[in-house]
């Protein structure tokens, strides 16, 4: 049975765009998007916000065994990325060389098309990250 895409990738201003959510009351961001600060509960101000595509990694680590669908993608490498506005995501690591797949690498968004029978949400909004050698 094939479930359902996640609204995110539905929505074609998002599948371009990293939109997260900007807390106006205590400057927190966050991605994906929150309908609800963790910091602020009732007193958040949230609002959408298109982040920046750049970041660094926080820790990354390769993966051997896929989730069903991405066998042939396999292996491939998961990094926890904080972008340049602090907002922390777990994201696909592609066209990097493994030695480069580190902590403190830069990395930058690309956007790839996903398979439709792609389910894992870490991977099916359809952003990926690249490491910048040398980045700025
Ligand atoms: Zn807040």
């Amino acid at each position: 049975m094939r479930e359902a895409l996640p609204l995110m990738w539905r929505n074609i201003a998002e599948r371009y765009n990293l939109i997260g959510t900007h807390c106006a009351t205590c400057g927190s961001n966050y991605y994906p998007q929150r309908k609800v600060c963790p910091k602020c509960r009732r007193k958040g101000q949230l609002e959408g916000r298109v982040f920046p595509g750049k970041g660094v990694i926080l820790s990354s680590s390769q993966v051997f065994v896929s989730p069903k669908g991405f066998e042939h993608e396999t292996p491939y490498w998961l990094a926890v990325v904080e972008l340049d506005n602090h907002a922390k995501l777990l994201t696909q690591v592609v066209d990097s060389a493994d030695d480069q797949v580190k902590a403190g690498a830069r990395v930058e968004v690309v956007f790839r098309k996903i398979y439709e029978d792609s389910h894992e949400g870490a991977i099916a909004y359809g952003y990926k990250f690249k490491v910048v050698p040398g980045g700025k």
